[in-house]
């Protein structure tokens, strides 16, 4: 089902400046190299074109690989780490700048403030939260910033499925749905990212139906 938009609903706002991308991504490195390797290419991408990143601040997994690959890349990396997860995820010394946060939901809030675009690289439940925050938040209207997954070597796929099943059954508008830039490679989702334009889309299905 293809969910019809109000007249005056919808329609297309400025353009989106990417200063700052925010990459959520696993603090495990994953089974496969490929996903290390993407976020490495995400990250000097991202540098090549003046683009800072902002994450979770820690040096495991793939969280660490993408801040390593932008710092070497001479690039800004801004950490964002509660206390408590400071010496379980291993906070990230070398950084342009550690923002140690009270709590978890500082560090979401904070992130989200500092950056202009957001990016799910494969990740678990934690990168999964954080990217399907931001996206319901935009879909709410809270902000305009793109949300993104770069999807390496077919990670996301499944879910990819599943999210159209959510338009199919009515829980989604399809405009919503649209909203989630996915790209296979960095160069393209960054592309993506800088001609985006956000879409006032409703949020509710049915309302507009009556
Ligand atoms: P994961 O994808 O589960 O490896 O986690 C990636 C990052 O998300 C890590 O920095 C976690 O601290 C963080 N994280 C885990 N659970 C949550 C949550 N419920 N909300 C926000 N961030 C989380």
């Amino acid at each position: 089902m293809r969910a019809r938009v109000r007249a005056g609903a919808r329609g297309k706002m400025r353009r989106v400046k990417v200063s700052n991308l925010c990459v959520y991504c696993g603090s495990n490195p994953g089974r496969l190299p490929e996903y290390a390797d993407a976020a490495r290419s995400l990250a000097r991408a991202a540098v090549g074109r003046g683009i800072g990143l902002v994450y979770g601040g820690a040096t495991v997994g793939i969280m660490g690989a993408v801040a390593d690959a932008a710092l070497a890349a001479g690039g800004r990396v801004v950490g964002v780490i509660p206390q408590s997860l400071v010496d379980k995820e291993l906070a990230h010394r070398g950084l342009s700048e550690l923002v140690v946060t009270k709590s978890m939901h500082e560090r979401k809030s904070v992130m989200a403030e500092r950056a202009d675009a957001f990016v799910a690289l494969p990740g678990g439940v934690g990168t999964l939260e954080e990217i399907f925050e931001m996206w319901t938040w935009a879909q709410l209207g809270f902000h305009d910033k793109p949300c993104a997954m770069l999807n390496v070597a077919g990670y996301y796929d499944d879910l990819l499925r599943f999210l159209d099943r959510t338009v199919a059954d009515g829980f989604v508008r399809s405009g919503h749905r649209e909203m989630l830039v996915v790209e296979e490679t960095a160069e393209a989702l960054l592309d993506r990212l800088e001609s985006y334009r956000p879409t006032i889309v409703a949020k509710w299905v049915e309302r507009d139906q009556t």
